[in-house]
């Protein structure tokens, strides 16, 4: 059995992860490794902040590792807001705090376009790979939908006419920038380990 390690305290994306994988992987997080101080993510981008966190795991727990980043990147905010997602209200707001601020923003703006972007990367010694998912959309003017987290009530995929907050888990997972995501990493792992 292989035994890495994904760089995170979510216990619901690793439990995701672990079921995708299947019974040739051990996959633990950080608190299976008993690592418990907060991850260096100080990098300028969401790529940079990925594999930041891997390499911290890497460096100092000697285990094959991967860590995850995600922002919401809007069109005709320049990309805001980008690497700073969950603290785009500043430090410790909410996700509802997160979500006035952009719309404020977004007031007066006819190009409604986003994309979600995420960034795995993997590290174990011998390669540094990265994966990423991508999901364009559009920024609504008022939230809608109770399920998810972050941004999902104000953003509508393109294609569709729900938002993500008004999907299930896996209809969201099934065309979600994580979901890609994690697809190539794991056509990744399996082609390395089978
Ligand atoms: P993280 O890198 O997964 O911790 O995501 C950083 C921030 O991006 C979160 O705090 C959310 O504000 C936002 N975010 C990440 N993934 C999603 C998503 O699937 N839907 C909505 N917002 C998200």
């Amino acid at each position: 059995m292989k035994a890495l390690c994904f760089a995170t305290n979510n216990k619901y994306k690793t439990e995701e992860i672990r079921a995708l994988l299947g019974p040739f992987f051990l996959l633990k997080n950080l608190k299976d490794i008993a690592c418990t101080e907060e991850l260096p993510e100080t990098q300028p981008t969401i790529e940079g902040n990925a594999r930041q966190k891997a390499q911290y795991v890497f460096d100092h727990y000697g285990i094959a590792c991967f860590a995850d980043d995600t922002g919401l990147e809007v069109e005709s905010l320049n990309g805001e807001p980008g690497v700073y997602s969950a603290r785009y209200a500043g430090d410790h707001r909410s996700d509802h705090d997160n979500i006035q601020l952009l719309l404020s923003r977004l007031e007066n703006s006819v190009n409604r376009k986003a994309r979600f972007k995420t960034v795995i990367s993997w590290i174990d010694g011998e390669t540094t790979e990265s994966f990423e998912g991508l999901v364009y959309g559009t920024i609504i003017s008022a939230p809608r939908g109770s399920n998810g987290f972050g941004y999902d009530p104000v953003f509508v995929p393109d294609g569709f006419d729900k938002t993500f907050a008004e999907m299930d888990l896996a209809e969201k997972n099934l065309i979600s920038h994580r979901g890609i995501a994690v697809k190539k990493l794991i056509n990744f792992l399996r082609g390395k380990y089978s």
